[in-house]
């Protein structure tokens, strides 16, 4: 099992958990107790880091799967416990993961900048695609200037780039 502290030495999964869960929920990361299954409370005692952190840094991790509980209910008072344990190895799928939509994302709005041609308000600075312009015969809605043609091929190509970065690194991974 690989540790929080080699994890976070990833540059790339250092900046993804700071994002996610901020300055505070990775002091609580680095000072997680390793083994066993902790309460709320407990993990607040042992690393000193307030509750309510220790609360929304457990339930943002366990919405990304980077977190389980198991739940405990206490016979005598009905009560429910919730111990916790990481799953910070799942974080390699789970960037991969979000890294696939991201490009999923990507790939569809190239094609939506493929298959259009557009047409644009200089005044409004907006963006019309051919059939809007058409339906508006050419002139702005807003201020009735003619429209003019729009050159997406600078979007285009950005958006090709990214792509092929991406792709290129989802090979190497
Ligand atoms: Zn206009």
């Amino acid at each position: 099992m690989v540790s929080v502290t080699e994890l976070l030495n990833d540059p790339a999964i250092n900046a993804y958990v700071l994002r996610m869960i901020g300055e505070e929920g990775i002091e609580l990361l680095r000072r997680f107790p390793e083994g066993g299954e902790h309460s709320d409370e407990e993990l607040a005692e042992m690393t000193g880091v307030n509750l309510n952190t220790v609360r929304h840094t457990l339930y943002t991790l366990y919405e990304r799967r980077l977190a389980e509980y198991r739940r405990l209910k206490n016979t005598e008072t009905g009560w429910l416990t919730y111990l916790w344990h990481l799953r910070l190895d799942r974080v390699h799928d789970v960037l991969e993961e979000q890294v696939r939509d991201v490009l999923e994302h990507l790939d569809t709005r190239l094609a939506y900048e493929e298959k259009n041609d557009f047409y644009m308000c200089k005044n409004c600075s907006v963006v019309y695609t051919f059939t809007d312009a058409a339906n508006w015969n050419f002139e702005c809605p807003n201020c009735e200037e003619m429209l003019e043609h729009f050159d997406n091929e600078l979007i285009a190509v950005a958006l090709r780039k990214r792509i092929d970065r991406i792709k290129e690194s989802l090979g190497s991974a």
